[in-house]
């Protein structure tokens, strides 16, 4: 009943607002008008004027009715610097107070009820940091006032600590909108919009935000950091954990600007690219293919036949490409350009200080003005009962366990089929295995466009791969010596039989056992971080896998400059990640590459896209090759040669991808590939080709009609043929 009442008064003083028209007087143009009017009766009544301007801005604020700023530059015409800021400041906090107890009031239970579970974290949130997040938002005038009142009442803040922290926030806004005010009353000619004054208040008002941003930044620093003391000195200006792609590429960078630098890793100097990732991977594909090709050979006119190889060897030259390769994260060579290498297990002490567990037994302890935590991630173990009992690897530990090997695996469960898993399934099918994969999902590599899975899905029963998608691992059993897999499909259990089982269920970061927790910086599968890659601590930045979003040795690097980069130089210039073009492939084959949106992404964004699709079939290298499985498919802005995405299936599609990466980085459309020069016969000439399937659709048919028509003039046709042929051109491109 009380609820009813209030809202019916409410609703009576917002409809006699309207109807008094008051929404009309609270204009700049209508208070400009009855200035003079407004001064006389000031002059005779200082301090009604005062009381009725105080009451009724507390009415527009509780109400949550337009016209709150101009009403504050008003104040400082009507009243001055000071007088207006002390009635405005006092108005404002009580009128947001009050919209607030209303919304409390009415809102808050029914939409706790109804969205309590959601809100959980929310309401943790406010109840620990609220009176923060209020000064933030008072601050920085991002989001309207009105809004900040009847959403904070929604969440447990108190209203004590509403009332306190509205009135502190707005005191810096309320000054510059007030000051702003007091000039606005001295216009009296259109010169005097130029006055230095008004332009000054105006500049202010513009870069308010900005500053109170600033502001923000400060108190945010010095609440994240009041707990820890921060050294006086520092023995490093970075300290980088792990030395995957990211830990080196942000060891290398901090070298080369002469920054001391110290690089910790607790394993192989590389990380998971070089061991056990990227380079192992690619290097048993190299073998599987050739064995493919050996055993295809009359594709190509020769006499087909099994491959006849030695696993030990495959396995062994795989180990030859790492030992190639090292070199180039060796420790020799990071030291050669200024980084500090540790090999030991590197602990944040404290925002500042890493301790370091160095494998010779020793404990070190280095403070830094910033730490790149670059830690990677590690293979994901389902708990799946029966796991241990049969046994399992990953890519961690494959390499060296196929290494004692003499012969691949007879039959091999491969378990996910996403990049990793189709890759490594088809590699051994191709040396021989007989592998069974299997996919939760409805298909291989659900994360690209389902042609795209169609393809590979394929390709890989092609080579020999039993795909199983849809099915559900549920256990693993041993049976009178026999391993097995029990599965769920369209709800019946399948039994798999296999000898080794190869879980790539994907991976997860690495986010326990040095210190994140300890010093609370968040995670959710990845380390937390803003668009500057800085975790809960400003000079703490994460990079690479441990961070996500992407899980590329590129994108680890590609995240590491922007780690170091404000790192060092944040102080200066702080540089937002950019992950607008952000290019992967899956090395199987026909291999697929991928550069921004492809269809199914578009979708899901609502984002309009036209589709242009180029068939590797037609194309004379891929011919010659005898590979011409795939396609190119490029979406763009409907109606403009704007690259949306790319996506291509086939051959070398890892290389040909970079043209179109390149052309969406620049900001190069489909018009620039075609008027290209590319080299004949060679796959990249797939680029152009696509670009001219683009154009061949937008050809501007009125146009050709035109030109149609003047060639037929130049033969000497009458005016009549003339129509007619360009009647005919219109049809041909038409059809
Ligand atoms: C089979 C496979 C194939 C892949 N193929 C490709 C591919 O073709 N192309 C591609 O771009 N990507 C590929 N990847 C992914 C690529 O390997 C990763 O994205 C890349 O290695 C990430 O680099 P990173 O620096 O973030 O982490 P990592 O390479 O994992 O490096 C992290 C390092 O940190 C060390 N470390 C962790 N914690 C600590 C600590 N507390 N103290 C000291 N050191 C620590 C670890 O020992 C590790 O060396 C593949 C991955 C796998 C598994």
């Amino acid at each position: 009943m009380s609820r009813l009442l209030l809202i019916l008064a409410l609703a009576a003083l917002v409809a006699a607002f309207f109807l008094f028209d008051l929404d009309n007087q609270l204009t700049l143009e209508a208070l400009k008008q009855h200035q003079a009017d407004i001064a006389g009766f000031k002059a005779d009544n200082p301090w009604l004027l005062a009381g009725a301007f105080f009451v009724f801005y507390v009415l527009v604020t509780a109400l949550s009715l337009p016209g709150a700023a101009i009403m504050t530059l008003a104040a400082g015409a009507l009243f001055g610097l000071w007088q207006g800021f002390v009635l405005v400041s006092f108005a404002s906090t009580i009128g947001a107070t009050l919209a607030f107890l209303v919304s409390r009031f009415l809102l808050q239970d029914a939409v706790q009820r109804r969205f309590g579970d959601k809100l959980k974290a929310i309401n943790a949130g406010v109840a620990r940091d609220g009176a923060f997040y209020l000064f933030s938002l008072r601050l920085v005038p991002v989001f309207p006032f009105f809004l900040i009142n009847i959403l904070m009442a929604l969440t447990p803040i108190r209203a004590t600590t509403f009332y306190w922290v509205s009135q502190l926030g707005m005191v810096a806004g309320t000054l510059v909108y007030v000051n702003a005010g007091t000039q606005l009353a001295a216009i009296d000619s259109l010169g005097g919009i130029l006055s230095p004054g008004l332009l000054l208040s105006f500049a202010l008002l513009g870069i308010f935000p900005f500053i109170a941003r600033a502001l923000v930044r400060v108190f945010q620093r010095r609440r994240v950091y009041r707990s820890w003391t921060r050294p006086r000195h520092f023995d490093r200006n970075l300290i980088v954990i792990g030395a995957g792609a990211a830990g080196l590429v942000s060891a290398y960078i901090a070298a080369a600007v002469k920054a001391k630098v110290t690089l910790v890793e607790a394993h192989k100097m590389g990380g998971d690219c070089l061991n056990t990732g990227c380079v192992p991977s690619k290097a048993l594909i190299r073998s599987a293919k050739l064995a493919h090709q050996i055993k295809h050979a009359d594709h190509y006119g020769l006499e087909a036949g099994a491959p006849a190889f030695s696993f030990k060897a495959v396995m062994a030259r795989i180990h030859e490409v790492i030992r190639k390769i090292e070199p180039h994260d060796s420790i020799e060579r990071y030291t050669k350009l200024g980084v500090e290498v540790l090999t030991g297990y590197g602990r944040l002490v404290d925002p500042w200080t890493v301790e370091i567990a160095l494998n010779d037994g020793s404990i070190r302890r280095l403070t830094a003005r910033s730490i790149i935590i670059a830690a990677g991630a590690r293979p994901l173990v389902p708990e799946l009962p029966g796991l241990e009992r049969v046994g399992y690897l990953t890519s961690d530990t494959l390499w060296d366990e196929f290494a004692k090997r003499e012969q691949p695996p007879r039959r091999l469960l491969v378990l996910g089929g996403g990049p990793i898993g189709c890759e490594l399934a088809q590699s051994f099918a191709r040396l021989g295995s007989e592998v069974t994969q299997v996919e939760l999902a409805d298909r291989l590599m659900a994360r690209e466009d389902s042609d795209v899975s169609r393809l590979v899905e394929s390709a890989l029963t092609h080579d020999g791969v039993r795909v199983l998608t849809g099915h559900t691992a549920l256990r693993f059993e041993r049976r009178d010596g026999r391993k097995l897999m029990v599965a769920e499909h369209q709800g019946h259990e399948v039994e798999i039989e296999f000898d080794d089982l190869l879980l790539a269920l994907g991976r997860g970061a690495r986010l326990q056992g040095y210190g994140l927790e300890q010093l609370g910086i968040q995670t959710n599968r990845t380390v937390q971080t803003n668009d500057y890659l800085e975790t809960l601590y400003p000079n703490i930045y994460a990079a690479g896998d441990v961070a996500g979003p992407y899980q590329f040795t590129h994108t680890a690097a590609h995240m590491a400059w922007y780690a170091t980069v404000n790192a060092l130089f944040g102080n200066l210039k702080r540089f937002r990640v950019d992950y607008s073009v952000i290019p992967w492939a899956t090395f199987v084959a026909p291999e697929v590459a991928r550069v921004g949106l492809n269809e199914q992404e578009a979708r899901e964004k609502g984002i309009a896209y036209e589709v242009t699709r180029y068939g590797l079939d037609d194309l004379d290298r891929a011919i010659a090759d005898g590979s011409d499985e795939g396609f190119i498919k490029v979406l763009t802005v409907p109606g403009k040669d704007k690259i949306l995405g790319v996506t291509i299936a086939g051959e070398h599609a890892g290389d040909l991808i970079a043209e179109y990466v390149l052309a969406m980085k620049q900001g190069l459309g489909l018009n620039k590939i075609l008027g290209t020069i590319h080299i004949y016969p060679t796959l990249s000439e797939a680029n152009k080709y696509a670009a001219g399937e683009w154009k061949r659709a937008h050809a501007p048919e009125r146009l050709l009609s035109w030109v149609g028509s003047y060639h037929d003039w130049r033969r000497g046709k009458q005016a009549g043929h003339r129509m007619q042929s360009g009647d005919d051109a219109r049809k041909e491109v038409s059809r």
